[in-house]
């Protein structure tokens, strides 16, 4: 079936005074700002109509979602299947020409290649681990678009194989299936190289795509902390910032993760970069209630406390807790780098926290640096919504 034909999309027409979020090229297209609708109801793509007739944007489709459309494209601009290929190879050429983004791929073969709307292909993650891709697929449209999507990764990158990891809560919603899928040769598993360090990543039992791709940055920035002081290296997942610390000449690392089969892997990491570190399996609000040890530098990079907007409170007291212990760790001249992921926890918030954290641990603290993700993380100026991960360079006086 030819996905693009106007007879097998869906028609929307916007209720009248809602036009200004078109206008504002915001991707997401809501079920309330609907009027009526015609056409199949499981069409791939959608064309959204003002209230006297007139094509305003074109996008992905869901009859599930509350986001009825992801608008690729507005105005009289058509959508066709060379707007979707030009925009997936666009995005593959910011990050693989002249090595602007990743680096020449000598010492860094791991990256995003298709950050959702951020490269304007709202509901699609692309991640590249050296010879396979991880793909995440949001939507009941772009998952029927999937044919289109593989051969435009295969023709772009040709990859060893495709993991579709098919895990993400939204999938539910949409009624896609939640089990993986490998397109392929070998194992869904691949050796990386991110700045010359090496990282072993299993698309199948890894976290998100397999890698923390977005903090690559910050963990470069790690290393030109570490040299000669003590590392901790909170919620350590791969031991990532742990591998980097040593790199740098740490003078010692310890890695603490709540779950065995992350402490395992950032064992690995460690043996693979020939580098020393000290691992607990623990809760990382108790090991920083509990620990005697003091560090010169801590990595605080927790998962996503609010997973939804009435999650906030409940979040904010999370990272005041965890980051007031930690504080507690940290002598004058000390660093530490913390972060938030979750979106719906604001910069200005998350600084709101740290400020009161700092105040109750009864520290002296500056930030030298807003630390944010990855250039090969790119946000659209129109949906804010996709800047998801913050965190402060603090330094204690
Ligand atoms: N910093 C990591 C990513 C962290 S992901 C990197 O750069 O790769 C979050 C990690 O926190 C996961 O590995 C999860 O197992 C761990 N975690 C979740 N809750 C925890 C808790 N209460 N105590 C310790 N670790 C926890």
């Amino acid at each position: 079936m030819n996905h693009f034909e106007p007879a097998n999309r869906r028609i929307l027409t916007l209720k009248s005074g809602k036009e200004r979020l078109v206008a504002n090229r915001h991707p997401w297209i809501f079920a309330g700002a609907i009027a009526r609708e015609s056409g199949p109801d499981n069409a791939a793509l959608a064309d959204l109509l003002d209230p006297q007739g007139r094509r305003i944007a074109s996008g992905f489709h869901s009859q599930h979602s509350q986001i009825r459309v992801r608008a690729l494209t507005f105005g009289d601009e058509e959508l066709t299947e060379a707007t979707i290929r030009e925009r997936i190879n666009a995005a593959i050429a910011r990050r693989t020409v002249a090595g602007r983004i990743a680096g020449n791929g000598e010492t860094t073969n791991a990256y995003r290649l298709i950050n959702a709307e951020g490269d304007e292909l709202s509901g699609l993650i692309v991640d590249r681990y050296d010879d396979i891709a991880v793909i995440e697929i949001a939507n009941a449209g772009v998952e029927q678009l999937r044919p289109l999507i593989i051969d435009c990764v295969q023709q772009a990158i040709a990859p060893r194989g495709i993991w579709f990891k098919n895990d993400i809560p939204a999938r539910k919603i949409e009624t896609l299936p939640m089990d993986p899928e490998w397109i392929g040769e070998g194992e869904p598993a691949a050796e990386i190289r991110e700045n010359g360090l090496r990282f072993h990543v299993d698309a199948p039992s890894g976290q998100k795509t397999g890698f923390f791709l977005d903090q690559r940055e910050n963990r470069a920035l790690t290393r030109t902390l570490a040299a000669s002081r003590r590392v901790l290296n909170l919620f350590s997942y791969s031991g990532a910032f742990g591998v980097y610390a040593a790199a740098g000449g740490a003078a010692s690392v310890e890695n603490v993760d709540s779950s065995t089969g992350a402490i395992e892997l950032a064992r690995r990491n460690h043996a693979l970069n020939g580098s020393e570190a000290t691992y607990t399996v623990a809760d990382a609000f108790d090991y920083v209630r509990k620990t005697a040890a003091r560090y010169d530098l801590l990595i605080c990079d927790p998962p996503a406390f609010a997973k939804s907007r009435g999650d906030i409170d409940r979040a904010a007291r999370g990272y005041k807790d965890i980051n007031l212990f930690a504080m507690k760790l940290l002598d004058p001249g000390a660093q530490m780098l913390t972060f938030s992921c979750s979106g719906h926890m604001s910069l200005d918030l998350f600084q709101k926290v740290i400020f009161s954290a700092a105040q109750d641990a009864g520290r002296r603290i500056s930030f030298v640096r807003r630390l944010t993700a990855a250039p090969d993380h790119p946000v659209s100026l129109f949906c804010p919504e996709g800047e998801y991960l913050k965190g402060f360079l603090l330094e204690v006086h």
